[in-house]
C-alpha cells in the first residue's frame, strides 16, 4: 500500500522506506530475470544508439533481426552514410523500420561531425526524445537518467492507485516519482529490470499479478486479490 509523507520531505507523496522498498524488489526481480540482447552486451556508442531508435515502439525480440543486420552491414556511421537512403531505407523497410531511416541517417551524420555526440544534440534530431537519450545514457553511457514510457506510467498508476492524466500536472507526478526510484548508482540495472519488469508482469493485458513480487504494495493487484479477481487473469 502507498504511504504518504510530509510535504516537506519529498516532491511526492510516497516516504523514503515505501520508495526504497519498490526500488529493491525491482532490482531483486531484475537481477533474476535479466533479458539477454545482444545490444545490451554491446558497448558501441554507435550501435548501442542505433538500437534505441530501433527499440522505439517495438518490441525487443522484433528488434533482434534488425539489429543483427544492422551490425553488420552497418558497424560505423560513416559505413551507414555511404550506403546513402538507398541502402537504408531497403534494409528498414525489410525489417519494417521504414520510419526510421532519416533518424538513423541524421544520427550517423552527426557521429562523423563530432564524434560521440552531446545529448542535446541528440535530441536536436527528429525522432530522438527524452526517452531514447535517456535510455542510451543510462543503459549504455553510464550516466544517470530516468527514463519513462507508456509501460512505466501504467506500472506506476496501477502501483499506486492514481489514475494517471497525460496533463503537465499528472506528467510531473510520474517524473517525480520514477526519478525518487531510479537509484544513484544501480540506475542502469534498476532501468532494465523496470525494462524488463513491465514487459514481461505488469503487462498492459493480463498483468501477472500474482507472481508479482510488489503484489502486496501494489493497489491495483491487491484489491484484485481481495475482490477475487486475480484467478480469472
Ligand atoms: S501487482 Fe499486478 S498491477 Fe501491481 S505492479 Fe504487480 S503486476 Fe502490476
Amino acid at each position: 500500500m502507498t504511504r504518504h509523507k510530509s510535504r516537506k520531505q519529498s516532491k511526492n507523496e510516497f516516504d523514503a522506506p515505501w520508495v526504497a522498498a519498490v526500488r529493491r524488489k525491482v532490482l531483486q526481480w531484475g537481477r533474476r530475470n535479466f533479458a539477454s540482447y545482444p545490444w545490451r552486451e554491446d558497448r558501441d556508442p554507435w550501435l548501442t544508439l542505433v538500437a534505441e531508435l530501433l527499440l522505439q515502439r517495438t518490441r525487443a525480440s522484433q528488434v533482434v533481426a534488425a539489429y543483427e543486420l544492422f551490425r553488420t552491414k552497418y558497424g560505423t556511421p560513416r559505413a551507414l552514410l555511404r550506403s546513402g537512403h538507398r541502402g537504408v531505407r531497403a534494409l528498414t523497410s525489410i525489417v519494417g523500420l521504414h520510419g526510421r531511416a532519416e533518424a538513423l541517417l541524421a544520427v550517423a551524420r552527426l557521429f562523423e561531425k563530432t564524434g560521440v555526440p552531446q545529448v542535446g544534440d541528440l535530441r536536436a534530431i527528429t525522432g530522438i526524445g527524452a526517452y531514447t537519450a535517456g535510455a542510451w545514457l543510462s543503459l549504455h553511457r553510464s550516466q544517470r537518467a530516468v527514463i519513462i514510457d507508456s509501460n512505466v506510467f501504467r506500472w506506476l498508476g496501477r502501483m499506486t492507485g492514481r489514475p494517471f492524466h497525460r496533463d503537465p500536472r499528472g506528467v510531473k507526478w510520474v517524473n517525480d516519482l520514477a526519478d525518487d526510484l531510479t537509484p544513484q548508482r544501480s540506475f542502469r540495472d534498476y532501468n532494465y529490470a523496470v525494462l524488463d519488469f513491465t514487459m514481461t508482469i505488469c503487462t498492459p493485458r493480463r498483468p501477472q499479478c500474482m507472481h508479482c513480487p510488489l503484489l502486496v504494495m501494489c493497489v491495483y493487484g491487491s484489491s484484485a486479490v481481495d475482490g477475487g479477481a486475480l484467478s480469472e487473469r
